[in-house]
């Protein structure tokens, strides 16, 4: 069902809480190494500042446990959204108690105030209720922002929903619904998938959901040896799922009767050791030998994988093809990268480390989206349902219900 949009909603002068996603990364110093996660909520900040909205940020960064760890404050966030958007943003010293509120509500239309990391409390993953409660009590209306969090059922995420008057989403999660929405549901075809990554067990889910609604499917990277394996060829000391062999083989045989095109890789890049000096070849899918590791796709399948791509209208990528973190083996992946970014397709990208091989190729540029949202992106693809979307308020059931109060006042 539809869910409420932040422009459906009365936000002038308004308390607005907005969860957000401020997980980035920070180097031994405790600088922000990589900001896209707080500019992607830009456009929802600066329409409720345009709206002289009051607006609060709150967001989780790393894994505190439950307790208060210093290196995992919000105060070098605050530092870069200060500057991102030309204004103050404090940071309050937690996120919920009565200093947390009177310093709310001290805050003037227009002000933005950043709340201090939501697990330094336990209750955040417990999706505490009480605690949920509090923040509530905080405002007036709540937007979810968090894409990346949304496959977590959270205080922040869910709880929080019993309790605010309205919750909505804001222009990053309803930009990511729309182009999963074209590339997975609703695409262009022939849509086409390439799943790369290291193990099939994140992925089978994935490999079956999308064997019932793309054209064609590329598996690479570690993941294919599973896949290689389980129709008996040898993989060497290549990374294989042994329990998955046999799912793996009905997987395969039930995207054949879908009619869709299964591409496996036809040959590796294999070292003696899994090392980036060790001695490297190029073999056939059939030639990996025993006591070797294949750690990248060779030559012969990126030219397959670019050829299956070249009538593509929608491709979809999660994964890359080999150990692409060492130079030796990331010929594949990059080679992929510049098919993508060079097709005349709608190209999504998302999940784990793809968009870290986009960035690094500078390729950032050639894509149609890349989606914010590592786990929540793999929890789509596999076909299922994100909590702190799902929680959020029914647009239809809202305007039903401000029908009848208009109706009753008038
Ligand atoms: P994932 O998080 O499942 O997307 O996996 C990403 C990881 O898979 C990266 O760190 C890659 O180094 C790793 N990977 C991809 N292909 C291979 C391979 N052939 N052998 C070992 N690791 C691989």
């Amino acid at each position: 069902m539809e869910k409420l949009f932040i422009k459906d909603l009365e936000v002038k002068g308004k308390r607005v809480m907005v969860r957000v996603d401020y997980n980035v990364p920070l180097d031994a110093e405790g600088n922000i190494t990589d900001d896209s996660r707080i500019r992607a909520t830009l456009p929802t900040i600066n329409f409720l500042l345009d709206e002289r909205a009051r607006v609060i940020l709150t967001s989780h960064l790393g894994r505190p446990k439950g307790k208060t760890v210093p290196g995992l404050s919000l105060r070098p966030v605050a530092k870069r959204l200060s500057r991102l958007l030309g204004k103050e943003v404090p940071l309050a010293e937690d996120c919920i108690g009565p200093k947390v509120k009177k310093l709310v509500d001290k805050m003037n239309p227009g002000d933005v105030i950043l709340l201090e990391n939501l697990r330094f409390h336990p209750e955040e993953e417990k999706n505490d209720q009480g605690f949920a409660r509090e923040l509530a009590g905080l405002c007036e209306v709540f937007i979810q922002e968090a894409f990346g969090n949304c496959h977590r059922s959270h205080a922040s995420m869910v709880g929080i929903n019993d309790s605010v008057p309205v919750a909505a989403v804001g222009f990053l999660i309803k930009k990511e619904m729309e182009y999963f929405e074209k590339a997975v549901n609703n695409p262009l075809r022939p849509v086409v998938a390439i799943l790369g990554g290291a193990k099939v067990s994140d992925k089978i889910k994935i490999v079956e959901n999308l064997s019932k609604k793309m054209d064609k499917i590329l598996i690479g990277g570690a993941m294919a040896f599973t896949f290689l394996k389980a129709q008996g060829y040898e993989v060497g000391r290549s990374l294989v799922e042994d329990s998955l062999l046999e799912e793996v083989k009905v997987v395969m045989e039930k995207a054949r009767k879908n009619g869709i095109k299964f591409y496996l890789p036809v040959d590796f890049v294999v070292a003696e050791k899994f090392d980036p000096k060790a001695a490297t070849k190029v073999v056939t899918f059939q030639e990996i030998p025993p006591n070797w590791y294949a750690l990248d796709i060779g030559p012969a399948s990126t030219r397959l994988f670019v050829e299956a791509l070249s009538d593509a209208r929608t491709i979809i990528w999660n994964g890359p093809m080999g150990a692409f973190e060492m130079d030796a083996f990331s010929r594949g992946t990059y080679a992929m990268v510049e098919a993508v970014t060079n097709s005349h397709a709608l190209t999504i990208v998302g999940g784990g480390d793809t968009d870290v091989a986009f960035h690094r190729a500078g390729a950032t540029f050639g894509i149609s989206y890349i989606s914010t949202g590592g786990g929540a992106f793999l929890k789509l693809l596999e076909g299922g349902e994100l909590p702190g979307i799902a929680a959020l308020t029914n647009k239809q059931i809202y305007e039903e219900k401000r029908r009848v109060l208009v109706g009753r006042s008038a």
